[in-house]
């Protein structure tokens, strides 16, 4: 890539900063929770399930458990039954019954600070653990959803093939203390205005200025 370009890209980053902390100032965190272990239950009930989804099943469930102690005690079927209408509601009982064992196991009870101890805990991927050490920890972390995905292509931000290669871009452009605002504040602008199949790149005011002189309609090789 040549250097006019990467300042381009920069540029578009720099706008793309601006333009959504003006529209999303201190961007509320979506998933209701009180502490690190329900925060981390509601991420990861939240996996191919929308964030109005996991907070209908929520709070019956933190009523009834809202400890790892109290998950265990109240056993694997009966959380199966209080997430019944989430998506892949075995898998997740599995993982938060097994999960909150090894927090009495492991952690003394706590949800664990780091990346590589949060990952080892079963049903938590590195999305899963960025979302917890972001919003529970304040650790600068960019989780990478498929909203993120696709505005880092339409923007112009990253070509990576997956989100591995996408958050690596991300956390290239941006100013790391704007990380954890920047990944909400993306997922806001995602969910109101970009689609995945919806728009041709001319409709909303971040493309047009991020594109001024796009004159054709694009059509997207991925969704
Ligand atoms: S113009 Fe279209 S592609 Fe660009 S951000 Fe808006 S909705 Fe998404």
């Amino acid at each position: 890539m040549q250097d006019n370009e990467k300042v381009k890209k920069q540029e578009r980053a720099d706008r793309v900063r601006q333009r959504l902390s003006q529209l999303y100032p201190n961007p509320p965190i979506p998933l209701d929770h009180t502490d690190e272990f329900t925060l981390l239950i509601a991420v990861l009930l939240s996996a191919q399930c929308t964030d109005k989804k996991v907070n209908e099943v929520t709070p019956e469930l933190f009523a009834a458990a809202g400890t790892p102690q109290a998950m265990v005690e109240l056993g694997q079927e009966e959380i199966l039954r209080l997430i019944r209408p989430i998506g892949l509601s075995t898998n997740k009982s599995k993982s938060i019954y097994k999960l909150s064992q090894l927090l009495l196991e492991r952690h003394q009870g706590e949800v664990p600070k780091t990346f590589a101890e949060l990952e080892a805990l079963p049903g938590v991927g590195h999305k899963t653990a960025s979302v917890v050490m972001a919003q529970a920890f304040g650790v600068p972390a960019f989780p990478v959803d498929t909203h993120i995905h696709r505005l880092a292509q339409r923007w112009g931000l990253s070509s990576g093939k997956n989100v591995v290669d996408t958050e690596r871009d991300l956390k290239k452009l941006f100013p790391e203390s704007s990380w954890n605002d920047l990944h909400l504040q993306i997922i806001y602008y995602g969910r109101e205005h970009c689609t995945a199949r919806s728009c041709d790149g001319t409709k909303c005011g971040l493309c047009v200025e991020l594109y001024p002189n796009r004159k054709k309609p694009v059509v997207w090789n991925k969704p």
